[in-house]
């Protein structure tokens, strides 16, 4: 029999949402203080998170009496079936090393390699084979073109070629959260100690996070150059060069200089037909040749685009029980086919404008236009939050697609961004709110 919180879970969601997500859903474990939830499947997984955290949360607290917080995390179906704790191997067999959860599937074996990125696979590979070979290694290119997906493949290669290292890997904003916690909580030396004397690579991701953070910068600094001196493999991602982070002090930028900086570079339309295949088949769906070279037409640059289209047709011919073939999958994607780019944008994000003009109770042309109202000044800004935070949108593209100018844009974002940290309850809830409500009508469409 299932726990009561999955029972309330089912009881509280629509028949759809609970078949869609929460089928493969179980509980792991309940601790004094947290409850962990397992999940076979990391779409299934990010997106239970995102965008269904605050009814999980309701269904915890009715259960179980208490407000714990929960984690979602993923384990491989097929391990649990068939290999039995008894099975696995050798006790003695080194345990790795790993300070920080990396996504299974960011491997070498699943980045599809063309003519593109050979060099710079070739490098990635080359270092996790000798740390410290190219020291700092700065990879810098656009938003979803891979560069998280190979950062964590180059921890993946060193962890396997070398079980004793210490593998670090971390997002800029989770260094710059970690210091602020360590800072309040008096415990500086414990994180200094934690990232510059037990790392013996550190893998940093989105460092330009980091601009304008002058103290968070400064720390990293002292952690880059103790690790560097000792010869650790420092690795670092960007969107941009490390000459154009802004406001970085100029001996972190040439340190970084120091080593090997390349560019990922946007995949050509035969590679994107490639990746389209090899994503698919993460989800365990062979995509038809002609819907593959379809959507590899159809959708260029960021892949993360590439990705939610492809986990939109798996879901869509799912529900509706339709077989994946390029009529089903020119009639899903139709929304990207539009003639002009903002118009094409404005369709891709048709589900949220709709959701912030349900939460909010404001209409799409308010949130379009000028009003200075409260409310709609809200609506607004969680709407440009959103799309940077959920959608991946550079600034420029929404910019682009609400008319706003770039300033608008930081603006709106610094501005929930700060609620955000800060905990901002009722900030939280609306987006969670909106998120949610995305999903709803995402599965209902
Ligand atoms: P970035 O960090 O540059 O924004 P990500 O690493 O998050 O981009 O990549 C976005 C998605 O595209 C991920 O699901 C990733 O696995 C996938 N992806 C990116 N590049 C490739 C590639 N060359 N081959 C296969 N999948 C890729
Ligand atoms: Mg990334």
């Amino acid at each position: 029999m299932s726990h009561r919180i999955i029972r309330i879970l089912e009881k509280k969601l629509s028949r759809k949402t609970w078949d869609n997500w929460f089928t493969t859903l179980e509980i792991k474990e309940i601790t004094g203080d947290k409850v962990i939830f397992k999940v076979g499947n990391l779409f299934v997984k990010d997106w239970l998170q995102s965008r269904y955290g605050k009814v999980i949360h309701r269904a915890i607290q009715e259960a179980i009496g208490k407000d714990l917080p929960f984690e979602i995390i993923y384990e491989s179906p097929s391990k649990d079936a068939f290999e039995p704790e008894e099975y696995k191997g050798p006790l003695v067999k080194k345990k790795p090393l790993l300070l920080s959860e990396l996504n299974p599937e960011y491997t070498f074996e699943n980045f599809v390699v063309g003519p593109e990125n050979r060099a710079l696979f070739e490098v990635a590979q080359e270092i996790a084979r000798s740390p410290g070979k190219f020291n700092p290694f700065f990879i810098y290119g656009g938003v979803g073109l891979g560069k998280t997906h190979m950062l964590q493949a180059i921890a993946h290669r060193i962890i396997e070629l070398y079980p004793e290292k210490r593998v670090l890997y971390i997002t800029s904003e989770r260094f710059m959260n970690d210091m602020i916690e360590a800072i309040r909580g008096g415990s500086i030396r414990d994180f200094r100690e934690q990232y510059r004397k037990k790392a013996d690579v550190l893998l940093i991701d989105d460092i330009q996070f980091l601009i304008g953070k002058e103290g968070t910068q400064r720390e990293l600094f002292h952690t880059f150059n103790e690790l560097h001196d000792a010869g650790k493999q420092i690795i670092i991602c960007s969107d941009r060069t490390p000459d154009e982070l802004n406001g970085f002090p100029d001996r972190l930028i040439s340190r970084f200089q120091m080593g090997m900086v390349m560019e990922i570079a946007s995949p050509s339309k035969e590679t994107r037909y490639k990746i389209a295949k090899r994503l698919a088949i993460r989800e365990s769906v062979e995509l038809p040749d002609d819907v593959a070279m379809e959507l590899a037409r159809r959708i260029d640059g960021n892949l993360r685009r590439l990705r939610g289209a492809i986990i939109k047709l798996i879901v869509q011919s799912g529900i509706y029980k339709e077989e994946i073939d390029l009529a089903f999958a020119r009639q899903i994607i139709g929304s990207f086919q539009t003639d002009s780019p903002r118009v094409r944008a404005l369709t891709e994000v048709d589900h949220l404008i709709k959701a912030v003009e349900k939460v909010m109770g404001v209409t799409r042309e308010e949130i379009m236009g000028v009003s200075r109202t409260k409310n709609v000044v809200k609506a607004r800004q969680l709407f440009i939050y959103i799309l940077k935070q959920e959608y991946g949108k550079t600034v420029q593209e929404i910019a682009q697609l609400t008319g706003k100018k770039h300033s608008t844009v930081i603006h709106s974002i610094k501005k929930i961004s700060n609620s955000v940290l800060r905990d901002n309850k009722y900030i939280k809830d609306l987006i969670s709110e909106i998120n949610n409500t995305v999903a709803t009508d995402f599965a209902a469409s």
